[in-house]
């Protein structure tokens, strides 16, 4: 198992206007019961003997990150509790002490409003070397748009308490195509990232869920989505500002300067194992000889998913039942498609040798029209998306798959 997600389904007392993540308002003995389940369910899968051969194993991981919600809205004692529950069950940290051992990145996600020095600290003792902080803007107006309760200033304010703590492998993620934002707004938005030294930036085409309040207000008319064009233009402008300052970008959305680039999210892309705890957590494994279809065709790993519903997920557990819901065994086409889609979402693309073992000659004939289109470029045996090709990605890969008869 190379990477650990763990999901901490609380936020702030309202739900940002254009979220569908699964999460609910931080209450404290709610979150007192899901500690309680999070560590049943390490419990019981160390029973199964499914990642961890017995109560005393601890699992050795490259990384391990902690998600949400918001992760900070927990109290400091929960916040301890927690990672002294994770570094008792996972090797992830340098020196001595709790967890011991593998020097993995361990990141926790910090909404603005919800950090300070106190708990930056117990984060820090506690193994976490990588603090990504859901920034989104620096412009007021747009934070509103958007429904974020915090402003632009706990943001900067939130580096800076972050930095003093002693974490220097920062990440912030900002949002661009809001409702109302120019290009002048994004530069400086942008400009304000740069000014405060993050290692890390992912920058996140807004975009429209079901059933959420912001897509209501645009449905009525209240507000109005930006044109694919200046969604464009927004997309070149942020990869022009951080090439021009250093950081390379390595995924669609993500910008890292030299080696800060996130371990945990090239490990999905590269279709590494993960084990998901946490209500709605994902979990993949690889193929085994254990992974059959019910007709008895071998399967090409397993991809799995818990309870959606944070009380459902306690429930469960409070029951000694281990929450995984929707368990699909992957097809050989089903994993095909994945080398594809999330292979080309990275700068170093897809590698020419597996494509050729996957689908023999025909994945470097169907490129090659897209190369000769500008939309591809095939090099040092890899393919990857032009810098044209990458802010149309979805359509690249959907013209490719169908090309591969998938
Ligand atoms: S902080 Fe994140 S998870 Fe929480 S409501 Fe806002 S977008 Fe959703």
């Amino acid at each position: 198992m190379d990477s650990v997600y763990v999901h901490i389904p609380f936020c702030l007392a309202k739900k940002c206007l254009y979220c569908d993540f699964v999460s609910m308002p931080y209450s404290p003995p709610v979150a007192q019961r899901y500690l309680g389940a999070l560590s049943r369910e390490i419990a019981l899968l160390k029973e199964a003997g499914d990642f961890l051969a017995g109560p005393q194993d601890k699992l050795a991981v490259k990384s391990l990150f902690i998600g949400g919600g918001t992760p900070t809205v927990l109290e400091t004692r929960q916040l301890e509790e927690l990672l002294d529950l994770l570094g008792k069950n996972f090797v992830f940290q340098q020196g001595s002490g709790v967890g011991a051992g593998a020097g993995a990145e361990v990141t926790i996600e910090v909404n603005p409003a919800t950090i300070d020095t106190e708990k930056s600290s117990t984060l820090l003792k506690g193994g976490v070397n990588r603090i990504s902080i859901g920034v989104q803007s620096f412009s007021g107006p747009e934070l509103k748009t958007l429904g974020r309760l915090h402003t632009s200033r706990d943001a900067l304010d939130a580096v800076k308490t972050v930095k003093d703590a002693g974490f220097e492998n920062i990440s912030i993620d900002l949002i661009y195509g809001i409702p109302g934002q120019r290009v002048e707004d994004w530069r400086r938005t942008l400009e304000t990232a740069l000014a405060l030294g993050v290692r890390h930036v992912s920058a996140y085409e807004l975009t429209l869920e079901e059933h959420t309040p912001l897509s209501g207000l645009v449905e009525k008319g209240a507000l109005r989505m930006p044109e694919e064009d200046e969604v464009v233009r927004l997309y070149f402008l942020a990869e022009e500002m951080l090439e021009a300052a250093g950081f390379v970008h390595y995924e669609v959305s993500n910008y890292a300067l030299a080696g800060r680039e996130s371990l945990h999210n090239l490990n999905y892309w590269r279709r590494g194992e993960y084990l998901g705890l946490g209500a709605a957590a994902h979990s993949f494994k690889r193929a085994s000889q254990r992974f059959f279809s019910t007709e008895g065709a071998p399967r090409n790993g397993k991809r799995w998913k818990n309870a959606d519903g944070i009380f459902r997920y306690m429930d469960l557990l409070e029951k000694d039942v281990l929450p995984a819901e929707e368990i699909f065994l992957l097809t050989p086409e089903e994993e095909k498609r994945e080398f594809v889609f999330l292979g080309l979402r990275t700068r170093e693309g897809i590698s020419v040798s597996d494509g050729r073992d996957l689908f023999g000659p025909d994945m470097e004939k169907e490129a090659g029209l897209l190369v000769k289109e500008g939309l591809l470029e095939m090099s040092r045996g890899f393919i990857r998306a032009s810098r044209a090709g990458f802010p149309v990605l979805d359509a690249i890969i959907l013209r490719l798959l169908a090309g591969l008869g998938l």
